[in-house]
Protein backbone atom coordinates (compact mmCIF):
# COMPACT_ATOMS: atom_id res chain seq x y z
CA UNK A 1 0.00 0.00 0.00
CA UNK A 2 1.75 3.39 -1.02
CA UNK A 3 0.45 6.67 0.18
CA UNK A 4 0.30 9.58 -1.81
CA UNK A 5 4.32 10.29 -2.35
CA UNK A 6 3.97 13.95 -1.03
CA UNK A 7 2.56 13.15 2.05
CA UNK A 8 5.63 10.63 2.52
CA UNK A 9 8.25 12.78 3.70
CA UNK A 10 5.71 14.95 5.88
CA UNK A 11 6.24 15.15 9.78
CA UNK A 12 3.75 13.92 12.55
CA UNK A 13 2.21 16.97 14.13
CA UNK A 14 4.70 17.64 17.61
CA UNK A 15 2.45 19.51 19.77
CA UNK A 16 3.54 20.74 23.15
CA UNK A 17 4.69 18.15 25.81
CA UNK A 18 1.53 17.58 27.82
CA UNK A 19 2.29 18.30 31.65
CA UNK A 20 1.37 15.29 32.96
CA UNK A 21 4.44 13.33 31.18
CA UNK A 22 6.66 15.75 31.99
CA UNK A 23 6.02 15.50 35.43
CA UNK A 24 6.58 11.89 35.06
CA UNK A 25 9.67 11.57 33.76
CA UNK A 26 11.46 14.34 35.45
CA UNK A 27 10.00 13.67 38.80
CA UNK A 28 8.15 16.75 39.75
CA UNK A 29 5.33 17.67 40.75
CA UNK A 30 4.55 21.02 39.38
CA UNK A 31 5.04 22.03 35.52
CA UNK A 32 3.90 25.13 34.05
CA UNK A 33 2.74 24.60 30.44
CA UNK A 34 3.97 27.89 28.44
CA UNK A 35 4.25 25.85 24.97
CA UNK A 36 1.14 25.97 23.10
CA UNK A 37 -0.57 29.95 23.50
CA UNK A 38 -3.36 28.63 25.83
CA UNK A 39 -5.32 31.14 27.73
CA UNK A 40 -3.95 30.82 31.85
CA UNK A 41 -7.14 32.31 32.79
CA UNK A 42 -9.13 28.97 31.48
CA UNK A 43 -12.82 30.40 29.38
CA UNK A 44 -15.72 32.08 30.46
CA UNK A 45 -18.14 30.29 33.18
CA UNK A 46 -20.68 31.35 31.05
CA UNK A 47 -19.11 29.43 28.68
CA UNK A 48 -18.55 26.34 31.21
CA UNK A 49 -22.31 26.54 31.86
CA UNK A 50 -23.52 26.85 28.04
CA UNK A 51 -21.76 23.38 27.14
CA UNK A 52 -24.06 22.00 30.80
CA UNK A 53 -26.65 22.88 28.75
CA UNK A 54 -25.74 20.92 25.74
CA UNK A 55 -25.00 17.49 27.51
CA UNK A 56 -29.01 16.73 27.29
CA UNK A 57 -28.26 16.64 24.02
CA UNK A 58 -25.25 14.56 23.65
CA UNK A 59 -27.32 12.23 21.23
CA UNK A 60 -28.18 14.37 18.73
CA UNK A 61 -25.97 15.71 15.50
CA UNK A 62 -24.43 19.39 16.06
CA UNK A 63 -26.21 22.13 13.63
CA UNK A 64 -24.13 21.48 10.74
CA UNK A 65 -24.45 25.14 9.65
CA UNK A 66 -24.18 26.66 12.89
CA UNK A 67 -26.88 28.29 12.29
CA UNK A 68 -27.42 30.78 15.42
CA UNK A 69 -23.39 31.33 15.78
CA UNK A 70 -23.44 32.02 12.39
CA UNK A 71 -26.00 35.19 13.56
CA UNK A 72 -23.98 35.87 16.43
CA UNK A 73 -20.61 36.46 14.42
CA UNK A 74 -22.55 38.24 11.75
CA UNK A 75 -24.17 40.69 14.08
CA UNK A 76 -20.65 41.55 15.87
CA UNK A 77 -18.82 41.99 12.98
CA UNK A 78 -21.63 43.52 10.33
CA UNK A 79 -21.44 40.74 7.89
CA UNK A 80 -23.67 38.66 6.11
CA UNK A 81 -24.06 35.22 7.22
CA UNK A 82 -22.65 34.10 4.14
CA UNK A 83 -19.66 35.75 4.83
CA UNK A 84 -18.57 33.39 7.64
CA UNK A 85 -17.41 29.65 7.67
CA UNK A 86 -16.66 27.82 11.08
CA UNK A 87 -14.23 24.95 11.56
CA UNK A 88 -12.99 22.50 14.08
CA UNK A 89 -10.30 25.50 14.92
CA UNK A 90 -9.52 27.68 12.65
CA UNK A 91 -6.89 25.07 11.23
CA UNK A 92 -9.66 23.14 9.26
CA UNK A 93 -10.23 26.58 8.23
CA UNK A 94 -6.53 26.49 6.97
CA UNK A 95 -7.41 22.70 5.47
CA UNK A 96 -10.95 23.66 3.78
CA UNK A 97 -9.01 26.46 2.30
CA UNK A 98 -6.03 24.37 0.53
CA UNK A 99 -8.74 21.83 -0.33
CA UNK A 100 -10.97 24.26 -2.03
CA UNK A 101 -8.18 26.56 -3.87
CA UNK A 102 -4.75 24.66 -4.03
CA UNK A 103 -4.25 21.88 -6.83
CA UNK A 104 -0.72 20.34 -7.28
CA UNK A 105 1.67 23.10 -8.97
CA UNK A 106 -0.01 25.85 -7.75
CA UNK A 107 2.15 28.08 -5.97
CA UNK A 108 1.42 29.60 -2.22
CA UNK A 109 3.38 32.11 -0.54
CA UNK A 110 4.07 31.89 2.88
CA UNK A 111 6.84 33.45 5.76
CA UNK A 112 9.67 31.87 6.78
CA UNK A 113 8.96 31.05 9.83
CA UNK A 114 5.01 31.65 10.19
CA UNK A 115 2.10 29.15 11.42
CA UNK A 116 3.12 25.37 10.02
CA UNK A 117 -0.44 24.41 9.25
CA UNK A 118 -0.17 26.36 5.74
CA UNK A 119 2.69 24.66 4.76
CA UNK A 120 1.77 21.35 5.98
CA UNK A 121 -1.68 21.20 4.24
CA UNK A 122 -0.33 22.90 1.33
CA UNK A 123 1.87 20.00 0.88
CA UNK A 124 -0.78 17.35 1.00
CA UNK A 125 -2.67 19.47 -1.80
CA UNK A 126 1.22 18.77 -3.68
CA UNK A 127 0.74 22.76 -3.99
CA UNK A 128 4.36 24.60 -4.72
CA UNK A 129 5.38 26.18 -1.36
CA UNK A 130 7.41 29.54 -1.25
CA UNK A 131 9.15 30.44 1.78
CA UNK A 132 10.10 34.39 2.67
CA UNK A 133 12.47 34.97 4.99
CA UNK A 134 11.11 37.14 7.33
CA UNK A 135 12.55 40.32 7.76
CA UNK A 136 13.41 41.50 11.67
CA UNK A 137 10.92 39.30 12.66
CA UNK A 138 8.08 40.27 10.88
CA UNK A 139 6.55 39.43 7.45
CA UNK A 140 8.25 40.79 4.28
CA UNK A 141 5.47 41.73 2.04
CA UNK A 142 7.23 43.12 -0.68
CA UNK A 143 9.33 40.73 -1.02
CA UNK A 144 6.20 38.18 -0.55
CA UNK A 145 4.65 40.48 -3.50
CA UNK A 146 7.55 39.77 -5.56
CA UNK A 147 7.24 35.63 -5.50
CA UNK A 148 3.12 36.36 -6.77
CA UNK A 149 3.44 34.63 -10.35
CA UNK A 150 0.34 33.62 -12.66
CA UNK A 151 0.58 29.93 -10.53
CA UNK A 152 0.13 32.00 -7.36
CA UNK A 153 -3.22 31.00 -5.49
CA UNK A 154 -3.32 31.74 -1.67
CA UNK A 155 -0.97 34.44 0.25
CA UNK A 156 -0.52 34.25 4.06
CA UNK A 157 -0.08 36.59 5.93
CA UNK A 158 -0.23 35.71 9.78
CA UNK A 159 -0.62 38.34 12.34
CA UNK A 160 0.90 38.80 14.60
CA UNK A 161 2.77 36.22 13.17
CA UNK A 162 3.33 32.99 15.27
CA UNK A 163 6.06 32.50 16.62
CA UNK A 164 7.23 35.98 16.67
CA UNK A 165 4.29 37.87 17.71
CA UNK A 166 5.18 40.77 15.49
CA UNK A 167 2.57 42.55 13.44
CA UNK A 168 2.37 44.33 9.96
CA UNK A 169 0.73 47.41 10.47
CA UNK A 170 -3.01 48.35 8.18
CA UNK A 171 -0.99 50.64 5.94
CA UNK A 172 1.63 47.84 5.11
CA UNK A 173 -1.57 45.57 4.19
CA UNK A 174 -3.60 47.57 2.37
CA UNK A 175 -0.24 48.66 0.19
CA UNK A 176 -0.22 44.53 -0.17
CA UNK A 177 -3.85 44.31 -1.21
CA UNK A 178 -3.81 47.31 -3.23
CA UNK A 179 -0.45 45.31 -5.50
CA UNK A 180 -1.33 41.87 -5.26
CA UNK A 181 -3.49 40.58 -8.78
CA UNK A 182 -7.35 40.15 -7.28
CA UNK A 183 -7.62 36.62 -8.19
CA UNK A 184 -4.94 35.68 -5.44
CA UNK A 185 -6.40 35.04 -2.38
CA UNK A 186 -5.02 36.48 0.41
CA UNK A 187 -5.74 34.91 3.94
CA UNK A 188 -5.20 36.86 7.30
CA UNK A 189 -5.09 35.16 10.27
CA UNK A 190 -5.84 36.94 13.09
CA UNK A 191 -5.66 34.31 15.78
CA UNK A 192 -4.58 37.18 18.42
CA UNK A 193 -6.39 40.21 17.42
CA UNK A 194 -8.05 40.40 20.24
CA UNK A 195 -5.27 40.90 22.68
CA UNK A 196 -4.59 43.98 20.32
CA UNK A 197 -4.91 47.10 21.16
CA UNK A 198 -2.56 49.37 18.90
CA UNK A 199 -3.80 51.36 16.23
CA UNK A 200 -1.73 50.47 13.97
CA UNK A 201 -2.95 46.86 13.57
CA UNK A 202 -4.95 46.31 10.58
CA UNK A 203 -8.72 46.82 10.14
CA UNK A 204 -9.09 43.29 8.57
CA UNK A 205 -12.67 44.21 7.85
CA UNK A 206 -12.41 46.88 6.74
CA UNK A 207 -9.75 45.67 4.32
CA UNK A 208 -12.19 42.70 3.63
CA UNK A 209 -14.78 45.02 2.23
CA UNK A 210 -12.69 46.86 -0.01
CA UNK A 211 -10.76 43.55 -1.21
CA UNK A 212 -12.78 40.29 -2.48
CA UNK A 213 -9.79 38.68 -2.49
CA UNK A 214 -9.10 38.66 1.31
CA UNK A 215 -9.99 36.31 3.83
CA UNK A 216 -9.90 36.66 7.64
CA UNK A 217 -9.44 33.71 10.01
CA UNK A 218 -10.29 34.13 13.44
CA UNK A 219 -10.27 31.48 16.83
CA UNK A 220 -12.02 30.97 19.97
CA UNK A 221 -8.81 29.02 21.23
CA UNK A 222 -6.84 31.66 22.22
CA UNK A 223 -8.81 34.66 24.54
CA UNK A 224 -11.90 33.03 24.50
CA UNK A 225 -10.01 30.07 26.42
CA UNK A 226 -12.00 27.50 23.94
CA UNK A 227 -9.26 25.20 22.76
CA UNK A 228 -10.05 21.95 23.58
CA UNK A 229 -13.44 22.41 22.13
CA UNK A 230 -12.21 23.39 18.40
CA UNK A 231 -14.09 25.89 17.14
CA UNK A 232 -12.96 28.81 14.68
CA UNK A 233 -14.01 30.87 11.75
CA UNK A 234 -13.10 32.15 8.27
CA UNK A 235 -14.98 35.62 7.32
CA UNK A 236 -14.39 36.56 3.74
CA UNK A 237 -16.95 37.53 0.14
CA UNK A 238 -19.69 35.12 -0.07
CA UNK A 239 -18.52 33.13 -3.15
CA UNK A 240 -15.12 32.10 -1.50
CA UNK A 241 -16.88 31.34 1.20
CA UNK A 242 -19.34 29.02 -0.83
CA UNK A 243 -16.49 27.32 -2.24
CA UNK A 244 -14.86 26.66 1.34
CA UNK A 245 -18.49 25.24 2.37
CA UNK A 246 -18.65 23.06 -0.42
CA UNK A 247 -15.75 21.50 0.94
CA UNK A 248 -16.44 21.24 4.07
CA UNK A 249 -17.96 18.06 6.29
CA UNK A 250 -21.21 18.23 7.22
CA UNK A 251 -20.90 18.21 11.06
CA UNK A 252 -17.36 19.72 11.77
CA UNK A 253 -17.73 21.23 14.78
CA UNK A 254 -19.44 19.91 17.87
CA UNK A 255 -22.85 21.21 19.67
CA UNK A 256 -20.72 21.84 22.93
CA UNK A 257 -18.29 24.45 20.90
CA UNK A 258 -21.25 26.01 18.79
CA UNK A 259 -22.73 26.92 22.36
CA UNK A 260 -19.49 27.57 24.67
CA UNK A 261 -18.53 30.18 21.46
CA UNK A 262 -21.40 31.96 21.54
CA UNK A 263 -21.89 32.21 25.49
CA UNK A 264 -17.66 33.23 25.28
CA UNK A 265 -18.48 35.83 22.66
CA UNK A 266 -21.10 37.50 24.72
CA UNK A 267 -18.83 37.67 28.02
CA UNK A 268 -16.87 41.03 27.02
CA UNK A 269 -15.97 41.16 30.71
CA UNK A 270 -13.87 38.13 30.24
CA UNK A 271 -12.11 38.94 27.53
CA UNK A 272 -11.66 42.57 28.70
CA UNK A 273 -9.64 40.96 31.70
CA UNK A 274 -7.67 38.40 29.75
CA UNK A 275 -6.52 40.88 27.68
CA UNK A 276 -5.59 43.59 30.71
CA UNK A 277 -3.90 41.03 32.38
CA UNK A 278 -1.72 39.59 29.13
CA UNK A 279 -0.56 43.23 28.73
CA UNK A 280 0.58 43.13 32.40
CA UNK A 281 2.35 40.15 32.03
CA UNK A 282 4.00 40.97 28.57
CA UNK A 283 5.42 44.12 30.30
CA UNK A 284 6.33 41.84 33.23
CA UNK A 285 8.22 39.78 30.83
CA UNK A 286 9.72 42.26 28.43
CA UNK A 287 11.38 44.31 31.62
CA UNK A 288 12.75 40.73 32.32
CA UNK A 289 14.46 39.95 29.21
CA UNK A 290 15.58 43.86 29.58
CA UNK A 291 17.11 43.39 32.59
CA UNK A 292 18.81 39.94 31.73
CA UNK A 293 19.70 41.61 28.59
CA UNK A 294 18.23 39.43 26.51
CA UNK A 295 16.55 40.30 22.58
CA UNK A 296 12.93 39.77 21.64
CA UNK A 297 10.73 40.94 19.33
CA UNK A 298 8.07 43.21 19.90
CA UNK A 299 5.16 41.08 20.89
CA UNK A 300 1.45 41.93 20.02
CA UNK A 301 -0.02 38.74 21.17
CA UNK A 302 -0.03 36.04 24.67
CA UNK A 303 3.25 35.12 24.03
CA UNK A 304 6.90 36.46 23.04
CA UNK A 305 10.06 35.32 21.05
CA UNK A 306 13.28 36.03 22.94
CA UNK A 307 16.59 35.02 21.99
CA UNK A 308 18.46 33.19 24.70
CA UNK A 309 22.19 33.24 23.39
CA UNK A 310 22.46 29.56 23.92
CA UNK A 311 21.39 26.70 21.60
CA UNK A 312 17.44 26.42 21.69
CA UNK A 313 17.66 22.86 22.66
CA UNK A 314 19.77 23.30 25.56
CA UNK A 315 17.86 26.68 27.05
CA UNK A 316 14.54 24.39 26.09
CA UNK A 317 15.81 20.92 28.28
CA UNK A 318 16.97 22.84 31.43
CA UNK A 319 13.59 25.20 31.94
CA UNK A 320 12.41 21.97 31.13
CA UNK A 321 14.25 20.47 34.14
CA UNK A 322 13.03 23.54 36.09
CA UNK A 323 9.40 22.64 35.56
CA UNK A 324 8.82 25.34 32.20
CA UNK A 325 7.59 23.70 28.99
CA UNK A 326 8.32 26.33 26.57
CA UNK A 327 8.77 26.15 22.49
CA UNK A 328 12.26 25.67 20.45
CA UNK A 329 13.77 24.81 17.81
CA UNK A 330 12.97 27.27 14.57
CA UNK A 331 15.41 27.02 11.61
CA UNK A 332 15.74 30.18 11.52
CA UNK A 333 16.33 31.21 15.18
CA UNK A 334 18.53 28.56 16.46
CA UNK A 335 18.93 30.27 19.70
CA UNK A 336 15.62 31.80 20.03
CA UNK A 337 12.44 30.57 22.87
CA UNK A 338 8.80 31.15 22.24
CA UNK A 339 7.15 31.52 25.57
CA UNK A 340 3.16 31.97 26.29
CA UNK A 341 2.46 35.02 28.81
CA UNK A 342 1.05 33.04 32.07
CA UNK A 343 -0.76 34.08 34.71
CA UNK A 344 1.53 36.62 37.18
CA UNK A 345 2.89 33.73 39.34
CA UNK A 346 3.27 31.50 36.06
CA UNK A 347 5.79 34.31 34.37
CA UNK A 348 7.14 34.36 37.89
CA UNK A 349 8.12 30.96 37.68
CA UNK A 350 9.60 31.50 34.10
CA UNK A 351 11.68 34.09 35.19
CA UNK A 352 12.92 32.68 38.05
CA UNK A 353 13.73 29.27 35.94
CA UNK A 354 15.19 31.44 33.18
CA UNK A 355 17.29 33.21 35.36
CA UNK A 356 18.29 29.59 36.76
CA UNK A 357 18.95 28.13 33.62
CA UNK A 358 21.22 30.66 31.84
CA UNK A 359 23.33 30.85 35.11
CA UNK A 360 23.85 26.95 34.51
CA UNK A 361 24.27 27.37 30.66
CA UNK A 362 27.08 30.15 31.18
CA UNK A 363 29.30 28.25 33.83
CA UNK A 364 29.41 25.47 31.00
CA UNK A 365 30.78 27.49 28.47
CA UNK A 366 32.94 29.32 30.60
CA UNK A 367 34.07 26.02 32.47
C1 LIG B 1 -3.43 28.90 17.47
C2 LIG B 1 -3.40 29.40 16.06
C3 LIG B 1 -4.38 29.06 15.12
C4 LIG B 1 -5.43 28.06 15.24
O1 LIG B 1 -5.93 27.63 16.31
P1 LIG B 1 -7.21 26.71 16.32
O2 LIG B 1 -7.16 26.14 17.68
O3 LIG B 1 -7.09 25.68 15.24
O4 LIG B 1 -8.36 27.63 16.08
C5 LIG B 1 -4.33 29.59 13.85
N1 LIG B 1 -3.36 30.43 13.51
C6 LIG B 1 -2.42 30.77 14.37
C7 LIG B 1 -1.38 31.71 13.92
C8 LIG B 1 -2.39 30.27 15.66
O5 LIG B 1 -1.40 30.59 16.47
Amino acid sequence: MQPKPNIVHLPVYQPGRPVEDVKRELGLTEVIKLASNENPFGCSEKAKAAIVDELGSTSIYPDGASVALTADIAARHGVEPEQLIFGAGSDEVILMLTRAYLVPDDETIMADETFPQYKHNAEIENAKVIEVPLKDGKHDLPAMLARVTDKTKIVWICNPNNPTGTIVTHAEVEAFMEQVPGDVLVVLDEAYCEYIDDSAYPDGFGLMRRFRNLVLLRTFSKIYGLASLRIGYGIGDAQVIRSINQVREPFNTTRFAQAAARAALADEAFVDACRTRNAEGLRYLTAAFDRLGLSYFPPYGNFVMFDAGHPSAEVFDGLLRHGIISRSRWNLYPTHIRITVGSQQQNEAFIGALEQVLDELAVRVQG
